[in-house]
């Protein structure tokens, strides 16, 4: 059964749009606006495809934020509909639900082979639980993960639904201007190998977002802050790695 669920209800306006996504009672709302967006982050690579697991979770809002950076986004559902796709995102949702789904669809390993070959891959929140390679607390109830990045990831880290938050985050990849982070039920990396480069902390140490090669992890939602920016610096990542443009 799922224990959580995220809604999203969105209406266009006046050249942008207006989403509202609610998560087990929490409410968010956010404008983006077309132009803004293209004006600031118009980096369109025509022929680049990124994949969006569409499982449970928060699919629908990445596939908005690739949209509007030019970028054609396609719903994941299917081993055969990672064929020719140039990366690929894992949402934030619930990651019990997310691999008890992942291996009903028989997806597990089609995913593995497409991280090994050296396919980006982004996860967030619980997208990130399922690229982690432990899971410290782990109970009987939590399923293999896809065990590609080598970091210990703490689930529920901050407590529970009452204890999400936004925070303004310093992120090494963008400078000085931070990056308004949602964090829902987030897990945290408690340890990571010596090949991941961590990207961001929280103030008090936590590491919240990380890459290693080809996979970036975030314990947040990037694609709930009205700001693409970890979704640009990822297109850039599928480009360097992929050579696609
Ligand atoms: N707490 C969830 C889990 O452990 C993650 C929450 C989220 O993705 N927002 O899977």
């Amino acid at each position: 059964m799922l224990d959580s669920s995220i809604r999203v209800v969105y209406w266009w306006l006046k050249g942008g749009y207006n989403r509202i996504c609610e998560q087990d009672g929490i409410f968010s709302s956010h404008r983006v606006e077309d132009a803004a967006f293209s004006k600031a982050f118009g980096s369109s690579y025509p022929d680049m495809k990124i994949g969006v697991l569409a499982l449970q979770g928060a699919f629908i809002e990445h596939i908005s934020v690739i949209r509007q950076l030019g970028v054609e986004a396609l719903p994941v559902r299917l081993p055969h509909e990672l064929d020719g796709l140039d990366g690929l995102i894992i949402p934030g949702g619930e990651s019990t639900s997310i691999l008890h789904l992942m291996q009903s669809y028989n997806l597990i390993e089609p995913l593995r082979r497409f991280a090994q070959a050296g396919s980006p891959v982004l996860g967030t929140c619980a997208g990130m639980i399922c690229l982690a390679k432990k899971v410290s607390n782990a109970d009987s109830s939590n399923l293999e993960t896809l065990a590609l990045m080598d970091v210990k990831v703490r689930r529920n880290a901050f407590g529970r639904q009452v204890d999400s938050f936004e925070t303004e985050l310093l992120v090494s990849a963008f400078g000085d201007e931070p990056f308004a982070a949602v964090f829902i039920r987030a897990p945290i990396i408690e340890e990571a190998g010596p090949q991941v480069e961590i990207l961001s902390k929280l103030p008090e140490g936590a590491v919240v977002a990380v890459r290693q090669g080809s996979l970036v992890a975030t314990a947040f939602h990037p694609e709930l802050s009205n700001d693409p920016r970890f979704h640009s610096y990822f297109l850039k990542l599928v480009v360097a790695k992929t050579g696609v443009s």
